[in-house]
């Protein structure tokens, strides 16, 4: 009996090794589709856990899927996704050439923000997710964003524009969200401009990862950040 589980899991290990990163991140999906682990599910029309290229150097994670989102199953397919498509060409890509995420994967009703225990429960979804796609920068969209993977930081109106290494290696890049410029005209002019610095942040990512300065360790303090 010890026999065949020993077995069994071997051939689950091999299989999960032979997987590549898109049949990962499918079964992510597959799990997600099903899940009923926050009250979330019950109000959902579609699952959005995200879409892209699983090797994109940049990976965006909003908040939580809108309206839009929820009916098509698709993250930031309304109007502030056009806009980020809009401002995904001015630097020369596509969404297909980057990762695009939530932090919770199903809608909140009336778009509400998501509880703490929402985005507790949803969070080893993400957690997987990122740890497939192993992107070099991950792009914050919104406070809620922020809040979620650089907390100690300070404020999007303080941070936005501006990157952040964090204990791990790992490099963030604060952005206002593309809904709260298309509702507050201020904040679009700044978006944009903060988004064209993106690609020198990538460009500065891989040259210290060539001189050796990114440090691979799993000292993961989310206290101490500090801007690259
Ligand atoms: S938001 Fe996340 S944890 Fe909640 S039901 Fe949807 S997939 Fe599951």
């Amino acid at each position: 009996m010890r026999d065949r589980t020993l077995i069994k899991r071997f051939f689950n290990h091999l299989f999960l090794f032979l997987m590549n990163k898109k049949e990962e991140l499918d079964i992510i999906a597959g799990e997600v589709s099903k899940c009923a682990l926050c009250p979330l599910s019950k109000s959902r029309t579609n699952t959005v856990p995200g879409s892209g290229d699983p090797d994109a150097d940049i990976l965006f994670v909003g908040e939580a899927p809108g309206e839009k989102e929820d009916l098509a199953g698709i993250p930031f397919c309304g109007a502030a996704g056009k806009f980020l498509d809009e401002m995904l060409a001015s630097i020369g890509l596509t969404r297909e050439k980057v990762f695009i995420l939530n932090t919770v994967k199903c809608r909140p009703p009336g778009n509400r923000d998501p509880e703490d225990t929402e985005k507790e429960a949803c969070k080893s979804y993400l957690n997987r997710q990122l740890e497939i796609i192993k992107p070099k920068l991950i792009v914050c969209l919104g406070r809620h964003s922020c809040n979620t993977f650089i907390p100690a930081a300070g404020g999007i109106s303080k941070l936005h524009g501006k990157a952040v290494k964090r204990p791990n290696g790992q490099v963030y890049f604060a952005l206002y969200h593309p809904a709260a410029a298309l509702h507050n005209g201020g904040l679009r002019g700044t978006l944009m401009d903060d988004f064209k610095k993106v690609p020198a942040v990538l460009k500065k990512i891989k040259e210290q990862e060539t001189k050796g300065n990114i440090k691979p360790d799993n000292d993961d303090k989310p206290i101490q950040t500090k801007l690259i």
